[in-house]
């Protein structure tokens, strides 16, 4: 193999050298995870070379079986890994493995070298490619011949520290890639013929070429998809899923199913116990493995799901597309968008079902997979589905973890009632002191409670649940729930008010309107307030205070609208401002008070934008207070 071939030297990318740095030194548990990697590069490399071969590319070393063999020389400490893929030329060589392509890699690295205590996980789920070899190895030699005619063997070497050696080499070497790995004094174990063999049926037993040590073939190759559902064992399922997702649970939900008509395609479905989502990274990862009859076509296409169901790992496989169809074209084949569409329907049959015959399992999926799920509003083609699907907290429910769907609610309604009510919040203490429920629950009407932001999007997007339209709490039109029935909860007793003090209390009313001018279109007397002093409503535009305040937040220009300021005449303070207002209607208190009511109005909406302000009266006001509070008690 010695060439005249000059060795040119090369510098690792900036990130790949901190991607090794940070693997060569890392403590990482699970080393044995980088022949996962290589082996399923050899399987990856094998796929390309089949698909060549489906569309009948013209290839060298046509007659070697496409498969894996693992070499081990106990002596030498050395292992290679070698198959008869696609291979690679020497310009492949320098852009696939001299710099790391992955899109999100920086990130990756970054998240990888902050989170030491986590790399585990992260090294474990995500696999780091190629570069994970170094964790074993002091040298690496890869040997790969491209499958294209004419093409030249070429050597690779490095030691994983900063650069890498590439050779032309002139010899008959055949089609694929040998990876040659010199090991580690502390990675001995590796030439261990039952510790490879137990490795590669741990995590690669599903690989759907033969991988062989020795003579002895290791892995199942089974397309266990597409066998009928009453021959698999629960084993299998789980074993296939933990290769395929690089979990260590077993899945929360297998949905295996075989549908022939219109169009047949095998499904194998599996959705996580626990979310992959952490800090949100990897948001682009993911996708099914798409295989024709069972070749694979596609390794995480994502077309095959829509976003909101991104959590779901899986295979589909079909007889009805034409196996040298190309990952390009497949958007606007007719057959492969009949099958995502059929995809996603199957997906939420399962979890529909899943909700009616097993409430708790539903909620487990709601509670890990909800906030991705909630996403779907926008999948207007399986709204009906989809309503039924969400969950929220509510008025009805004991205590926040409970959760009801649309259809509980609808299921209680009130005879005379037309709307579904919401409220959001922070939490449910948060929501429980609103004044805006007073009147809800004197009416004893259920009221939906929204924790999540995005909740709002997806009320106002979906707007009605069957016949009932869902309405805010604080836009709703109280000439609507008027009609609606009193509950019995005892009320506190006020007076009515005498023809005179009716007088007062409407020119209070316009006097404070003066006193907040421009700050508020109106101030009116409530007929929603039952305990509290004040509260702030919008007329009903449709958009409830917490959406204007998301639309805020993300910078979208929102037209500032003024609310109207509703004062409660069955309460103290406003009784006793009323007595002020009729011996004095320039009392500088009654302006105090007035903007006090105003602020924590705003203040209790989220809405508040100057804080310091509402401090400086609320202490004004108990300076105040403990003056007569010490003339009273005279002290
Ligand atoms: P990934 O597999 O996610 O792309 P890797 O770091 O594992 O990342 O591999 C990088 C690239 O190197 C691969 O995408 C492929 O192009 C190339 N490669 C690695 N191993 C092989 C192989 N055995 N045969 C052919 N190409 C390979
Ligand atoms: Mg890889």
């Amino acid at each position: 193999m010695i060439t005249n071939q000059p060795k040119i030297k090369y510098e690792f990318k900036a990130e790949v050298k901190k991607l090794l740095d940070i693997l060569v030194h890392s403590l990482y548990t699970s080393r044995e995870i980088f022949l996962r990697e290589l082996i399923s590069n050899a399987s990856d490399a094998l796929d390309k070379l089949r698909f060549e071969l489906n569309r009948g590319t013209e290839l060298i070393d046509k007659e070697l079986p496409l498969e894996i063999r693992i070499i081990y020389d106990e002596k030498k400490k050395i292992l290679i890994v070698l198959d008869t893929g696609i291979g690679m030329t020497k310009e492949e060589v320098i852009s696939n493995i001299g710099t790391i392509a992955k899109s999100g890699t920086e990130e990756f690295v970054k998240l990888l070298s902050e989170a030491k205590s986590e790399a585990n996980n992260i090294i474990g789920k995500f696999g780091v490619g190629f570069y994970s070899v170094f964790m074993v190895a002091k040298e690496v030699i890869i040997t790969t011949r491209s499958f294209h005619k004419d093409s030249k063997a070429v050597e690779w070497r490095s030691d994983g520290l900063g650069d890498y050696e590439i050779t032309e080499i002139e010899s008959n070497i055949k089609r694929g890639t040998k990876i040659e790995i010199h090991l580690k004094d502390d990675s001995e174990e590796f030439v261990q013929k039952w510790k490879l063999e137990s490795i590669i049926k741990k995590h690669s037993n599903f690989i759907s070429f033969p991988i062989y040590i020795d003579k002895e073939k290791i892995n199942t190759v089974a397309a266990i998809w597409r066998e009928p559902k009453s021959s698999i064992k629960k084993e299998q399922y789980v074993e296939f899923y933990k290769f395929l997702s690089h979990e260590s649970e077993e899945p929360m939900e297998t949905i295996h199913k075989s549908v022939d008509a219109p169009i047949q395609f095998n499904a194998l479905l599996f959705i996580p116990k626990s979310s992959f989502e952490f800090f949100w990274y990897d948001r682009e990862n993911y996708g099914l493995d798409l295989y024709v009859r069972r070749v694979l076509i596609q390794h995480k296409n994502k077309d095959l799901l829509p976003e909101y169901l991104s959590f779901v790992k899986g295979v589909i496989d079909s007889e009805d597309l034409p196996l040298n169809i190309s990952r390009e074209t497949l958007q606007e084949n007719v057959v492969f968008n009949k099958i995502a569409s059929s995809v996603t329907t199957t997906i939420l049959s399962y979890l529909y079902d899943k909700a009616k015959t097993n409430k708790e399992d539903y909620i487990q999926f709601w509670k890990e997979h909800g906030r991705i799920f909630k996403l779907g509003y926008s999948d207007f083609a399986n709204h009906d589905k989809y309503v039924e699907l969400l969950r929220f907290n509510s008025s009805k429910c004991s205590d926040q973890n409970e959760l009801i769907s649309f259809e509980d609610y609808t299921s209680r309604i009130k005879a005379e009632q037309k709307e579904i009510y919401f409220i959001s919040g922070s939490s449910r203490d948060a929501v429980l002191n609103d004044p805006h429920l007073e009147i809800f629950k004197k009416k004893d009407l259920e009221v939906l409670y929204l924790y999540d932001p995005v909740d709002e999007f997806v009320i106002s997007s979906i707007r009605k649940y069957k016949e009932y339209e869902i309405k805010s709490v604080d836009t709703v039109d109280l000439k609507k729930l008027e009609k609606l029935s009193d509950t019995d909860i005892p009320k506190k007793e006020f007076d009515s008010l005498s023809d005179d003090d009716e007088k007062h209390f409407s020119s209070l009313l316009s006097k404070i309107k003066s006193i907040l001018g421009e700050k508020v279109k109106d101030v009116v007397e409530s007929n929603r307030l039952v305990d509290s002093a004040a509260c702030l409503v919008s007329e009903d535009d449709g958009m409830s205070a917490s959406m204007k305040k998301i639309l805020k937040m993300t910078n979208q220009n929102v037209e500032k609208d003024k609310k109207i300021l509703e004062l409660n005449r069955n309460n103290k303070l406003v009784r006793n401002l009323l007595k002020v207002f009729k011996a004095d209607s320039n009392d500088d208190y009654i302006k105090k008070v007035s903007e006090q009511l105003y602020e924590s109005s705003l203040l209790q909406e989220g809405n508040l934008e100057d804080p310091h302000s509402l401090v400086k009266k609320i202490n004004e006001l108990l300076e105040q207070s403990s003056d007569w509070y010490c003339t009273v008690k005279k002290i």
